[in-house]
């Protein structure tokens, strides 16, 4: 096996009485898209934002290419490389769809106290942004103010702007909501190619999708992990049919 480029050991944390994440332990390889699924209220929010630094674990420890940064802000982990996407949408809805995108590339640059002004005329981040936004399909749409972009394409955009921070590893919570079904299959085909670029722990409650997509799967249940394999282990996997599969036939 190669090193993981993300990693929890163990992690636990508890809301008052409830245990939303008992013991979590799971890795992300390079290449791969690892699903993270479970019913409602399994703890898959809860796992992400510690994974991401918005909530701090009780126990255990988030490893990114080696490093501990279990005690790292979500800044800091950005800066690493960390990209979390579909969070609360932080699209500046006036702006370009390629202002946004260096606004991204600025951030990434270590220098976020540059004037956007002055960013927009920088050449080596104004070709960083055109790559990302090329890369999502977004080619034609530089020009368009973001608040005119379907639904979709803003999630396009996202991805664009996480991009351009040259991720390690992608986070995505629920990237399919409120897509329709072409919208849908475009992030299919998006997430598909995407994994060359950096892996991509995905929680998506769209079954179809994570089938097609995933390389792997980890089943949450009760903030645990009962079972983590490939799309056919998961789908055969009893306990997993029991506990979560079997329930929406
Ligand atoms: P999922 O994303 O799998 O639907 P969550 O991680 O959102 O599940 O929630 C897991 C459990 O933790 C739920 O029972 C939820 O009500 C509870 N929970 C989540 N966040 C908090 C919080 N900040 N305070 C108290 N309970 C919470
Ligand atoms: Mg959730």
């Amino acid at each position: 096996m190669t090193d993981p480029v993300l990693q929890t050991i163990g992690i636990s944390k508890a809301f008052g009485a409830l245990q939303a994440s008992k013991n979590v332990t799971l890795d992300l390889q390079p290449g791969e898209i690892h699903a993270l699924i479970g019913p409602n209220g399994a703890g898959k929010s809860t796992l992400i934002q510690q994974i991401a630094g918005n909530l701090r674990p009780d126990d255990g420890q988030v490893i990114l290419a080696g490093e501990n940064v279990t005690g790292l802000t979500t800044a800091q982990r950005a800066r690493r490389g960390l990209a979390r996407t579909f969070q609360i949408s932080a699209l500046a809805m006036e702006d370009t769809v390629l202002q946004n995108a260096i606004l991204g590339a600025l951030g990434a640059s270590g220098k976020p106290w540059a004037f956007f002004g002055a960013a927009l005329k920088r050449q080596d981040l104004r070709q960083v942004a055109e790559t990302a936004l090329a890369r999502v399909g977004l080619s034609d749409h530089v020009a368009t103010r973001t608040a005119e972009l379907s639904h979709g394409q803003r999630r396009q955009l996202e991805v664009a702007v996480a991009l351009t921070l040259k991720p390690k590893a992608f986070i995505m919570d629920e990237p399919m909501a409120g897509l329709g079904t072409e919208g849908s299959q475009q992030m299919t085909q998006l997430l598909h190619e995407l994994r060359q670029e950096a892996p991509i722990l995905l929680v998506e409650h769209d079954t179809d999708a994570v089938f097609a997509l995933a390389d792997r799967i980890s089943v949450l249940v009760y903030g645990e992990i009962i079972a983590t394999g490939s799309v056919d282990d998961i789908r055969r996997n009893p306990k997993v049919r029991e506990a979560y599969l079997g329930e929406e036939d």
